[in-house]
């Protein structure tokens, strides 16, 4: 058997023919692609604005760097994440302030940032970045409230979630990054996520400020347009009017962009999106008939509605027994994730063991077992096998 790792891509020949068509074109970046991948994504989450971009960390900082996040400035994360979702705020020189996670949904506890939210004057904090972790949406409509309540803005951390929703109280069904809730969300097309384009990312909106904003620094905070140039025009070069080279670096941005190839990979791939997620679906309905009611499982993903599947996890005993025991067999389940808030980085902001208990609590047992559309049904088969072998 070949080896199983807990995630992959998924590479068809439209992929690489769609790659190649872009290779022969006139813009291998800053052509077309790029806007009819965005507006292809935009359509398919359903928010009004997307922004596509070098990888999903770059995204991030672009958000921060949009809302404008700075030193002494605090902002709310859960520490089970991976650890761009907190990194971005240091980027700008903001305050990471962890919260717990719920141990039965493994997402950030609302009851916890309420808690958080309380103990201080409001204007303590500026914003939260929640995460659809492993694929399972937040409830960003209770979120939401809370933010308002506080004046917070959301940046929504959507990387394992696209085609993921959540119900909200009207019955209506809220995917994951539509700009309803959040002020930004953002994506990641590495290969292991739903949608692989190599690196890549997108920023979704609803805001059309913030969008423009994000289009900027995406280009080194660089602005093409007439109306918006603060030089005069006899500065620029011009006569009656600015010359069509013009142009102004109003902001300190970055290089983010991503190239057309990679839009159009991404492109292909989106397409396949949904076929992609409902595979995911099922692997987790056999993953949970397989583990139920099993001595050896003290929580699992389960199935829950709106679910993406990123991730399927499992909480067991002996977890690295488990681990080293799939190895031999060629499965190379992964763990998601070392709790940030005690990374030797954060520690030496005071995070220290007992701050999360939760989170830590989950970290001891957690394991994500393989996942991913091209998982055959023989193979699922041989890794549940192989983990009842173990344990018997
Ligand atoms: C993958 C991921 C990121 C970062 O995305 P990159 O494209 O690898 O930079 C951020 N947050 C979460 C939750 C992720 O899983």
């Amino acid at each position: 058997m070949k080896n199983i790792p807990y995630g992959r891509q998924n590479i068809t020949t439209e992929d690489i023919d769609a790659v190649i068509e872009t290779l022969k074109s006139d813009y291998l970046t800053q052509g077309p692609k790029i806007l009819e991948f965005e507006k292809a994504f935009a359509n398919y989450i359903g928010s009004k604005y997307a922004v596509a971009v070098a990888n999903g960390t770059a995204a991030l900082h672009l958000c921060t760097l949009a809302l404008d996040v700075k030193k002494e400035q605090k902002v709310i994360t859960t520490p089970i994440t991976f650890a761009a979702s907190a990194n971005c705020v240091r980027y700008c020189d903001g305050e990471v302030v962890f919260a717990d996670i719920d141990p039965e949904t493994y997402l950030i506890d609302y009851n916890a940032v309420e808690k958080l939210l309380k103990a201080s004057p409001k204007g303590t904090y500026n914003g939260i970045i929640p995460v659809d972790f492993a694929g399972r949406a937040v409830d960003l409509e209770k979120f939401r409230a809370l933010a308002d309540e506080y004046n917070l803005w959301i940046i929504e951390d959507s990387c394992h979630s696209p085609g993921g929703f959540f119900v909200d109280s009207k019955g209506k069904e809220q995917n994951c990054g539509n700009g309803n809730f959040a002020d930004l969300a953002i994506f990641s097309f590495h290969p292991v996520k739903h949608i692989a384009s190599g690196e890549g990312g997108m920023v979704t909106t609803n805001d059309e400020a913030l969008y423009h904003k994000l289009l900027q620094l995406r280009t080194h905070g660089i602005v093409k347009s007439e109306d918006a140039f603060t030089n005069s025009i006899e500065f620029a070069g011009g006569d009656t009017q600015y010359p069509l080279w013009y142009m102004e670096m109003q902001h300190l941005g970055f290089n983010y962009r991503l190239t057309d190839f990679q839009a159009a990979l991404g492109l292909s791939q989106l397409s396949r999106a949904d076929q992609g997620l409902a595979r995911r679906r099922d692997i987790a309905a056999t993953y949970l008939e397989a583990f139920k009611n099993q001595s050896f499982v003290k929580g699992q993903s389960g199935v829950i509605e709106g679910h993406a599947y990123h991730l399927y996890i499992l909480e067991v005993e002996d977890r690295l027994g488990l681990y080293n025991y799939l190895r031999t067999k060629n499965i190379f389940a992964q763990i998601h994730y070392i709790p940030c808030h005690l990374m030797p980085y954060y520690r030496q902001f005071g995070w220290r063991e007992g701050d999360m208990s939760q989170a830590e609590k989950y970290y001891k047992n957690c394991i994500s077992l393989p996942m991913y559309p091209t998982l055959t049904a023989e193979e699922q088969q041989f890794v549940i096998t192989s983990i009842h072998e173990f344990y018997d």
